[in-house]
């Protein structure tokens, strides 16, 4: 039996049915092939795009993370707790007021989350993006240093903040200092980087010296203690650092800073600045020191 109305139907929505198919199936082919293509795009860019701060990761983690760096900032403020103790036993009343001089960042404010802000945008510093993060006026004070230093005041000891900070951050730097205790955080207390004037901490220390007798100075750069160690290049830097061997715990308290610092722009890259980040990779692995 015929039943052309049906075969037709059939015929017709199999036809139908055959093209919708076929082109769900081109559309499903195109999909798929347009997901492998997205796919081996995101595997190929993943081999040629890499972040440039990814070096920077493992510093980074020992220093927020590592309870060892925590341990590092406690001995280094007990040792100078033990310093300032001795010296004020010996100290001779009616010289100039006794001063401590100390840098900020990382020595007493912990800036490492702008650090991770860097590092996940895969930028290196920029003066920009560090002002925008100092401006916030939101550092935490770095293990065991706040305790001190208002041990000093209690000791009628006074602290001299000599930062590479500049002036226009002045204001959010000692509102950050004031908020988490730190004791005389004032303009009289604070020397900030004067434009135009460099890096070098020396002439404004010297200005210190002036009026106060600087017992202990704390930093986590060779830079805050003094100009001999304002010297390029690895070896000597740790010629620099042997000379002066045994005012290490007893004038000069280091910090550590795996993050960045003097050992790095001064050391490494030896104060070059012209550097691509792919030229610092090249001289990161060249100082390492392996087997012969
Ligand atoms: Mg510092």
């Amino acid at each position: 039996m015929t039943l052309p109305h049906f075969a037709t139907y059939t015929e017709k929505g199999a036809v139908e049915s055959f093209s919708y198919l076929r082109q769900v199936c081109i559309a499903r082919h195109r999909f798929s092939w347009s997901l492998v293509g997205l796919l081996l795009l995101t595997l190929t860019a993943g081999c040629f795009v890499t972040n440039s701060q990814e070096h920077r990761v493992n510093g980074i983690v020992y220093w927020q993370s590592g309870a060892e760096s925590r341990a590092l900032y406690y001995q280094a403020f007990n040792i100078a707790r033990l310093r300032l103790d001795t010296i004020l036993k010996t100290n001779k009343a009616g010289g100039k007021p006794l001063a401590i001089v100390t840098d900020i960042d990382e020595t007493l404010l912990d800036n490492s989350v702008y650090e991770v802000t860097q590092l996940r945008l895969g930028f290196a510093y920029t003066s920009q993006s560090w002002e925008t993060w100092t401006k916030k006026a939101a550092a935490k004070a770095t293990p065991g240093s706040l305790e001190f230093l208002q041990y000093a005041q209690s000791k009628n000891v006074q602290v001299l903040y000599i930062t590479n900070r500049g002036v226009d951050e002045e204001e959010a730097t000692l509102r950050n200092l004031l908020e988490l205790g730190f004791p005389w955080a004032d303009q009289e207390h604070f020397y900030p980087m004067v434009k135009n004037a460099g890096p070098s901490k020396e002439s404004r220390r010297l200005e210190v010296a002036q009026k106060y007798e600087i017992i202990l100075l704390i930093g986590d750069n060779l830079s805050d203690f003094s100009d001999i160690f304002e010297v390029t290049g690895i070896g000597p830097r740790a010629e620099a650092v042997d000379k002066a061997k045994d005012l290490f715990g007893k004038h000069f308290i280091i910090l550590p800073n795996p993050m960045y610092g003097d050992w790095e722009s001064l050391g490494v890259y030896a104060t070059r600045k012209d550097l691509s980040e792919s030229e610092k990779d090249v001289l990161r692995k060249r100082v390492l020191k392996g087997e012969p």
